[in-house]
């Protein structure tokens, strides 16, 4: 299929309670193993890079590849712009066919990241391009912040209001402590506080960066209360790391790199699959590539309870 915004599939996700994988990758192998996955579980996926990825894979080859890859399944593929922290970047991903962006001002004031993200918001809607926008701020785990410092950046509700209004921003990155790169499945997310923020805006999907370092447990709830798209990388990284280790162990004379990559790609493909059943996105999508009727496909409990 053709590629598809995240608008989408997103205010579905949002609708009928879960949340949509954003997986990150950097070359090939982890494309293939995420779209595959998805293609094998029926449901849609973003597959996201960023600057650092790009920086890597060059902009023009990573949106071809993850084109091609699109192009290759009957399920919708959002090729989106992970932490774009200027406006040349969002523009530059715009023109390479990027069909959802993020502009990341969360290190910024309140004002100028209204401001900035006002203005990307503009030119990407003239084109069709939804925008993914953060307030308050998820750590990173090289910061070492205690917990108090960690809730002390979180996205405050009243404010979330406000910055959708101001922005015309399509989705929200909510800080609600998760913490990016962590590597143990420790973190707890503050449920009442997205809670607090769906309430205030309802209409748009929030998503969830640092999820690699968040309990099971707290990720059910959060999808619950408006959470529709959930960002995993360290997890991924970690699968295709321990694929590459676990191939050079077992074939220490091999130079064939195509023996270790696909054990690479194929423990992607197996952890992408993973969180796609958890995140209740499997199985949503049908033969022609649309989304089922909801009803009985989406495990949410709100939704039996409506029927
Ligand atoms: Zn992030």
């Amino acid at each position: 299929m053709p590629l598809v915004t995240s608008k989408e599939i997103l205010q579905t996700a949002l609708a009928n309670h879960f949340a949509i994988g954003a997986f990150n990758a950097n070359n090939m192998e982890q494309i293939q193993g995420i779209i595959e996955a998805a293609q094998e579980e029926r449901s849609p996926v973003i597959l996201q890079v960023s600057q650092g990825a790009i920086r890597y894979a060059g902009l023009e080859f990573a949106a071809a590849m993850v084109r091609t890859a699109a192009s290759l399944v009957d399920v919708p593929v959002v090729l989106h712009l992970d932490h774009g922290y200027d406006f040349e970047q969002n523009v530059q991903c715009l023109r390479a066919g990027f069909t959802s962006l993020m502009y990341d001002g969360s290190k910024k004031s309140f004002d100028d990241n209204v401001a900035m993200t006002r203005k990307i918001v503009e030119i990407a809607h003239i084109a069709g391009i939804p925008v993914e926008s953060e307030l308050g701020r998820v750590a990173q785990s090289t910061d070492k912040l205690t917990h108090e410092q960690v809730c002390a950046l979180m996205t405050d509700p009243q404010e979330a209001k406000r910055f959708v209004e101001l922005t015309g921003a399509d989705s929200l990155a909510v800080a609600c402590g998760s913490v990016h790169a962590m590597q143990a499945q420790a973190a707890e997310l503050d449920i009442a506080r997205i809670k607090a923020i769906h309430e205030q805006i309802p209409g748009t999907p929030l998503v969830l960066h640092g999820s690699s370092g968040v309990k099971t447990d707290s990720f059910m709830a959060a999808i619950d209360f408006g959470i529709s798209k959930i960002n995993v990388a360290t997890y991924l990284n970690q699968a295709f790391t321990r694929g590459m280790r676990e191939a050079l162990a077992k074939y220490p004379d091999e130079v064939d790199p195509r023996k270790f990559l696909t054990q690479s790609r194929e423990y992607v493909k197996e952890a992408v699959r993973e969180k796609i059943r958890l995140f209740r996105s499997a199985n949503t999508i049908d033969a022609s590539g649309g989304f089922r009727s909801p009803s009985k496909q989406y495990r949410s409990a709100d939704i039996g309870a409506a029927e």
